[in-house]
């Protein structure tokens, strides 16, 4: 049999179907047959493929200028910080590329700070991060992965991380020292299965880092951004970190944009020459995420996260005891636990695919359901409807 793709490296295992355009929820394949997307680009794609106000402000920018690089200033820059400083009641934005890249940004924000703020000695600052993280696949961040596939054969690692359990927080208060410059967290774990940490670990997480003079990041590169019914999963607890990491839906699906968000007595550690990136908060990239920016401030996007995601709970919980184990949700967010009766999640999702329906599983026997925040309740009927059928087997 030969690959259909020959000339693409394969560094994933994508599932037997070829995009070839989409609107909203839906997408096309070459033969014309639609497919419902249920994962959304991992959360890139909370406004739909091709929002139409999104693809307005690309449009309308692509006429105008795309790239300055950071050398000169554009017009569109500070606009869109300051429209997302105030989202995240911030005072700076730091913009990038990629998620990996915003978790590395984060990640030299907090040393420099532990160097120059806290006083840490030179050398020794020390992160401490949660098992089961999902944070990216540079050669640092694989470092305090402990999934093998992400990380075995691609040392020698980057020092300076310890690994906690999470959503144990006196776990967490345990491994912090006087050379612990952060705490680096996904609020939810998305790669995990969409793992939410008991009630409470979030606010506990905040105090403890406030009283041991330690940074608070929270990478909401796929929990943020309207996905979990609040514009961040940390506001779930009425938690504010010190430091957001964003990504994925402030590009609208459009562009890869990402960002780090925190206040000057933290990102204004960094000065010029010590961090940068030709494409990051190019002018394109920066009129897609102030678009994003203004549609998330109204509200209502969250607002539909929390009341569509109460149906596809109500949807889903019947399922439990019927080819699902167990299943977990936040806002528009659902990890399901497959049976392993039933088949793996794998076999699930391709079964899922030959209905009309895109999915994606993550870790064996678990499938995660992110669709667009743009879909509707009879979508999500319809799209339930195929995955209890698919699970009677
Ligand atoms: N952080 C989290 C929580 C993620 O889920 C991801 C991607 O899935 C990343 C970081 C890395 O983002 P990117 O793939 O854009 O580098």
């Amino acid at each position: 049999m030969t690959a259909a793709e020959p000339h693409v490296a394969r560094n994933y295992a994508p599932l037997a179907v070829t995009i070839a355009s989409g609107e909203g929820a839906w997408v096309t394949d070459p033969d014309g047959r639609r497919y419902l997307d249920m994962l959304a680009g991992y959360s890139a794609l909370n406004f739909g493929h091709r929002n139409p106000t999104l693809v307005r402000a690309a449009t309308e920018q692509l006429g105008r200028a795309t790239l300055t690089s950071r050398a000169f200033r554009s017009d569109q820059l500070e606009p869109f910080a300051a429209a997302l400083a105030a989202l995240c009641d911030k005072d700076l934005v730091l913009p990038m590329n990629t998620g990996a890249e915003a978790v590395e940004t984060g990640i030299k924000v907090a040393r420099a700070w532990g160097y120059r703020v806290k006083g840490i000695p030179a050398d020794r600052a020390k992160i401490v991060v949660a098992a089961g993280n999902f944070h990216g696949r540079t050669t640092t961040i694989v470092s305090f992965s402990d999934d093998p596939d992400a990380r075995d054969g691609f040392g020698p690692f980057t020092p300076g991380f310890v690994t906690v359990p999470f959503g144990d927080a006196d776990a967490l208060a345990a491994a912090i020292d006087d050379d612990t410059a952060a705490v680096l967290i996904e609020p939810i774990q998305g790669e995990a299965g969409v793992v939410i940490p008991p009630e409470g670990y979030l606010a506990r997480v905040r105090e403890i880092t406030a009283e041991r003079r330690v940074l608070f990041i929270a990478d909401e590169i796929q929990s943020g951004l309207g996905r979990v019914g609040e514009t961040f999963a940390c506001a779930r607890e009425r938690v504010v970190p010190d430091v957001y990491l964003l990504g994925k839906a402030l590009g609208g699906g459009i562009v890869p944009v990402s960002a780090v968000v925190g206040d000057e007595d933290v990102l204004g550690v960094i000065g010029p020459g010590q961090h940068g990136s030709t494409f990051g908060g190019n002018p394109l990239a920066a009129a897609v995420g102030h678009a994003v920016v203004n549609m998330l401030a109204t509200g209502e996007w969250q607002e539909r996260a929390r009341l569509l995601g109460a149906h596809l709970e109500k949807l889903l919980e019947p399922l439990v005891g019927h080819g699902i184990t167990g299943v977990r949700i936040a806002g528009l967010w659902a990890g399901i636990d497959v049976d392993p009766s039933v088949g793996t999640g794998r076999e699930v999702c391709e079964r899922l695919l030959a209905r009309g329906v895109l999915v994606k599983d993550t870790h064996g026997q678990t499938i995660r359901l992110a669709p667009p925040l743009t879909i509707r309740a009879t979508e999500l009927d319809w799209a339930v409807e195929q995955l209890s059928v698919v699970l009677r087997g």
